[in-house]
């Protein structure tokens, strides 16, 4: 994670006040129930998240004709997975990915706002909202990757993709060396979601201690 877009835990720890308050209030006025906001959280941890995108990005590597369709029609291609429903729900609505490789670097952000791809990554963190990572992620997308700790050859092309309403962007990085051996499973365990925005790489499987 970039210091530069790190905020402090009382930041987070104001905001889950905040929304205790707020639950509160609107449980009182009888708007939601005492369950609502558990079940919203629930759908969170169960439903949609960067499991689900990890689990794509573990099968497009591989399997290069599912990636081609990954890439070719990204909705279609994830309905083959079978994965949990709610990929069409909120902010899963016309889902596009985009591939990493030699030569290429993608970066996702929002410059409006902060559209997402939900379904596959789950919630956007903080920064992503932060108005000076969109400026910059635009501007000088190859400085803001340095601060994140990807440094990009000048070779190397860099895409910045801008969610929107109308379509949001997720990466397929590329996968690391010395994980010929590993199972579908095992090298979704190694995606992060920060692979999955072009903030970081996919770094190669620790190696066993000897
Ligand atoms: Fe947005």
């Amino acid at each position: 994670m970039s210091e530069l877009f790190k905020y402090d835990q009382e930041r987070e720890a104001a905001s889950a006040a905040k929304v205790r308050a707020l639950e509160a209030l609107l449980i009182r006025k009888g708007v939601i129930g005492s369950d609502s906001v558990d079940a919203v959280l629930q759908h969170f941890e169960d439903v949609a998240g960067p499991f689900n995108g990890a689990r794509i990005v573990a099968r497009a590597w591989v399997d290069p004709a599912y990636k081609q369709r990954l890439i070719d029609d990204t909705p279609k291609a994830i309905a083959e997975l079978n994965v949990a429903q709610g990929m069409d729900g909120a902010e899963g609505e016309h889902m596009a990915a985009v591939a990493n490789g030699p030569g290429v670097h993608n970066l996702i952000i929002c410059t409006l706002c902060s559209c997402y791809p939900w379904p596959v990554l789950g919630l956007p963190p903080y920064w992503y909202k932060d108005p000076v990572f969109r400026a910059r992620g635009v501007r000088e997308p190859r400085a803001v990757l340095r601060e994140f700790g990807v440094p990009v050859a000048d070779a190397t092309e860099v895409k910045v993709w801008d969610s929107s309403a109308q379509i949001r962007w997720f990466v397929v990085p590329e996968r690391p060396a010395g994980t010929e051996g590993l199972s579908e499973a095992a090298l979704a365990a190694l995606i992060t979601p920060e692979a999955m925005m072009g903030v970081a790489l996919v770094p190669p499987p620790a190696l066993p201690a000897h």
